[in-house]
């Protein structure tokens, strides 16, 4: 007879909303409903486990019955599940009831003995979905915070190397995931909180550093460049690769470390043109290497300047030639002093200089 026969337990147990604890209440009294509830997204580990132990070899297949989707936010795996459909739900009644059969056997083999029935473990205290949103809130304030500091770089040339942006953009990324489990949302919040410690520190040591506190013309251009962002030091005797026979290192920019200029001692330089063409020479090394770190194959537009020909094939004479269209020079050499990679660049070189600076946001003189 079609009657409108109404199981409340039945409706409890493939309702989504249904919380832990009454779960366990209709396991512990519903046998027959035990693969249901293994498919319910708030049912627990332990609970699962329990159903298995008091009834290995029940026929959980008759009682596959899909969830009904709700609407709702999603939240957690769980909630992900719910609104899947049939197909995906079926999928995971299958996969439990694998598990569920493997435990069965592996207990019978084992001789174990089955636990009372009505001792249904209770839930843990606290939902994951609860610990998930915390981490998440605190991955969102941290977030939020590392871009107000990348809003202060807004329009400095070495801006790439300081922010690391596509770092945080990965973090972002992992993030918005859903259904992500606690351990990632553990680790998004972690590192976002890294990647702003490290900016905010950056921060402050470009603040201490802008007041060139040498008192020096080579540490007031470098300062004035990055805004302080950029470090000086004297020791290219010591840091830089040692020169030709004849020749002098006058400075030097590290790959591994882009955001600090290595200098000759400022007494060695011959004068202060001499101390211009070298700083403006080593920042468009720096320039070179943030305008790198914006791509990810790590290949900057000065890359593919120097790719094509321009400076003649070489990322040193587009350096010098950044040098003389900054300071408007057609020679690299001042008295006795010659500078440099031997070769002046041209009127075109020079506009595509421009037109790089002002892609990059490289200073450079109107
Ligand atoms: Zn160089």
């Amino acid at each position: 007879m079609a009657g409108a026969t109404v199981d409340p337990d039945w409706h409890a147990a493939t309702d989504p909303r249904t919380p832990p604890q009454q779960l366990a209440d209709i396991a512990a009294r519903r046998w027959d409903l035990h693969a249901v509830i293994s498919a319910h997204p708030q049912a627990y580990p332990e609970l699962r486990r329990w159903m298995a132990q008091v009834d290995p070899g029940g026929d959980h297949t008759a009682q596959a019955m899909p969830l009904t989707p709700v609407r709702r936010p999603r939240r957690g795996i769980g909630w992900w599940f719910a609104g899947c459909g049939c197909l995906a739900v079926a999928g995971v009644l299958v996969v439990v009831i694998a598990l569920l059969g493997g435990v069965g056997a592996a207990l019978q083999q084992d001789g174990g003995s089955r636990p009372e029935a009505g001792s249904v473990p209770a839930p843990a205290p606290e939902p994951a979905n609860d610990a998930v949103a915390e981490q998440l809130a605190i991955f969102e304030s941290e977030r939020a915070r590392y871009h107000q500091l990348v809003a202060e770089l807004d329009g400095n040339p070495v801006a790439p190397l300081v922010t690391q942006l596509d770092f945080m953009e990965r973090v972002e990324r992992e993030a918005a995931v859903p259904g992500i489990s606690e351990i990632a949302a553990r680790s998004v919040a972690e590192r976002a909180r890294e990647f702003r410690e490290e900016l905010e520190a950056e921060v402050t040591a470009a603040e201490a550093r802008r007041a060139n506190a040498s008192g020096t013309l080579t540490e007031q251009l470098v300062d004035e460049a990055g805004d302080g962002f950029i470090d000086v030091r004297w020791d290219a005797t010591s840091a830089c690769d040692a020169a030709g026979e004849g020749e002098l290192t006058t400075g030097c920019v590290v790959t591994g470390d882009p955001l600090t200029i290595h200098l000759q001692s400022e007494s060695a330089a011959s004068g202060d043109w001499e101390r211009r063409m070298v700083v403006a020479h080593e920042l468009a090394h720096v320039y070179q290497h943030a305008d790198a770190r914006r791509f990810d194959d790590g290949k900057g537009d000065a890359d593919r300047l120097v790719e094509q020909g321009m400076f003649q094939g070489s990322d040193e004479k587009m350096a010098d030639c950044y040098a003389l269209t900054y300071y408007d020079e057609h020679t690299l050499t001042n008295g006795s002093v010659t500078l440099g990679y031997g070769y002046v660049c041209n009127a075109s070189e020079r506009q595509a200089i421009r037109e790089w600076a002002a892609e990059v946001n490289a200073p450079m003189p109107n």
